[in-house]
């Protein structure tokens, strides 16, 4: 989509610090990091958030399985982790391109701000 960050940065137009790359998925560290391990798990395909996602999409379990090699791949898969999709205004969505917050390598509290 013309003018959507994570398009770009999916497409390599703009750089990012890369972890995972599939056919349909990519997944690069967040800029401005919230736990040691902040990685952001980003379909290539242009989606608005979570809720346009239809759960029957094979895009759905793709980022499911990217957000696990991820977390293998960052050593936090064994001492947990979060995952958060931020949909909307109320949830303080900043790009409108759905993406999944993988974070990890601290505990972390409940309930979320
Ligand atoms: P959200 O608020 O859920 O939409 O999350 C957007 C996230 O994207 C924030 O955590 C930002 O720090 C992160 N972000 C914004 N621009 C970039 C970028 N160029 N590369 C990596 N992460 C980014």
């Amino acid at each position: 989509m013309p003018g959507c960050l994570f398009c770009a940065i999916a497409a390599g137009d703009v750089p990012s610090d890369r972890v995972l790359e599939t056919d349909t998925v990519v997944a690069f560290r967040d800029v401005n990091p919230q736990a040691p391990v902040h990685v952001l798990v980003v379909p290539r395909r242009h989606v608005d958030h979570l809720h346009a996602l239809p759960a029957d999409d094979p895009l759905t379990g793709d980022l499911v399985a990217a957000t696990q090699r991820v977390a293998e791949q960052e050593g936090i898969a064994a001492t947990g982790y979060r995952v958060v999709a931020n949909v909307g205004p109320n949830a303080g969505m900043s790009v409108p391109h759905l993406h999944l917050h993988v974070l990890g390598r601290r505990p972390m509290g409940w309930p979320p701000g």
